[in-house]
């Protein structure tokens, strides 16, 4: 059978940056008056691509970037974006000296490390822009103790070399509606910015990720961190159109061979499955090294000219099988998406999720680089 002429590729992830967009204009349209939109656009924009993907976040409104290292504050500097970037992550004292050089905010939670930062920005005659971070409850990054925050803090602001910009926390549980941890969290970290805010005026609080902002306006404070929703992922791992968010992302390959499985023929190594009757299979050529997890095997659905077909056999490196009925006609280099819509049908990446008992996040993040980026 020739292979048809229709423009396919081997593994391509389409993204819409003007869904992306849509989505911080979405998230503003929620948020209190005068709260900002940061947009994080770590992990390669969670596996979107940071820079297009942090471009149409600007031009939606977001007026913060955020990331999680310094490297990708770099990157985001040297492609061009001017404006606040916020690193979030940890920080060696090398990459506090990056950071800086990539006029790039900083996260601070103890005393020595910010008088490190003050040395590096004096070295370099710059301005260290410090953001104290509170653990409220997290039990990750930030400190416990609000005194110690406190003292961080009053040393950032009263340091010539530092600014102190901003006052941070983040929330353990803002995607689970209706627990007590959230609302506890929010009020330590209230309670904790209202003093600072009243010694350091100007100062910014900020605390909510897409799940918060979504669950309450409370936790907007004067700006908020949204990352998932920016590509249109639902951080409930529901239904994104329910909240007003349009999935960037596309996932597509192609079927690559087409061909008879007689009754008993196996599909794939291990042959977990098997062809009950006669029918048809078809080749698509991506497999876990684009990310496209083996926990996939026998378990997703893939779209074929509109229609779900049930992924069947294990997930190889480099292929996969679908089912495509004892009564296709399906014709070798017809599209496939694996993510995202074809015809009437879709495929959330949420969907995708909850088959490998994981999170849309993650999906995305895994995409790997072998799979090429497209924006349009
Ligand atoms: C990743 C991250 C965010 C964004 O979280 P989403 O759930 O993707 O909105 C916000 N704040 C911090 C500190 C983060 O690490």
């Amino acid at each position: 059978m020739a292979l048809s002429t229709r423009n396919v590729e081997r593994a391509v992830a389409r993204v819409d940056v003007g869904a992306v967009e849509g989505n911080c204009r979405r998230l503003r349209s929620v948020l209190r008056a005068g709260a900002e939109l940061c947009a994080v656009v770590k992990a390669d924009g969670y596996g979107h691509g940071m820079v297009p993907c942090a471009e149409a976040a600007r031009a939606g409104g977001a007026t913060w970037l955020a990331t999680a290292t310094v490297g990708e504050a770099a990157e985001l500097r040297a492609a061009g974006l001017v404006g606040p970037i916020l690193v979030q992550g940890a920080l060696t004292p090398e990459e506090a000296q990056l950071a800086l050089e990539a006029g790039a905010d900083v996260v601070a939670w103890r005393e020595g490390f910010v008088r490190h930062l003050a040395e590096v920005a004096g070295e370099l005659e710059s301005v260290g822009r410090v953001h104290v971070k509170l653990d409220t409850g997290m039990g990750r990054l930030g400190t416990f103790d609000p005194e110690e925050a406190r003292r961080v803090a009053d040393l950032a602001a009263g340091d010539p070399r530092l600014a102190l910009i901003g006052a941070m926390t983040h929330f353990a549980t803002a995607d689970e509606p209706g627990d007590e941890h959230f609302p506890a969290q929010l009020e330590r970290f209230a309670a904790f910015a209202d003093g600072l805010r009243a010694a350091h005026p100007g100062v910014i609080a900020h605390a909510a990720n897409s799940a918060a902002t979504f669950r309450d306006p409370a936790a907007h404070l004067d700006m908020v961190r949204c990352g998932v929703a920016v590509y249109g992922l639902d951080p409930f791992q529901g239904d994104p159109a329910e909240r007003g968010l349009e999935p960037a992302l596309t996932l597509e390959t192609y079927v690559a061979a087409v061909k008879r499985f007689e009754p008993g023929t196996s599909a794939g190594y291990g042959r977990t499955w098997t062809a009950g009757g006669a029918t048809t299979v078809g080749v698509l050529p991506i497999g876990y090294g684009d990310g496209w997890r083996r926990g996939l095997s026998n378990r997703a659905e893939v779209l074929v000219e509109g229609r779900r077909r049930p992924l069947v056999g294990t997930v190889s490196m480099d292929n996969l099988t679908v089912d495509l009925g004892p009564d296709a006609e399906t014709v070798e280099g017809e599209p496939a998406v694996l993510i995202g819509a074809q015809g009437s049908e879709r495929i959330l990446c949420e969907e995708v999720a909850r088959h490998l008992a994981t999170i849309n996040y993650e999906v995305t993040c895994g995409l790997s680089a072998r799979v090429r980026r497209t924006y349009a």
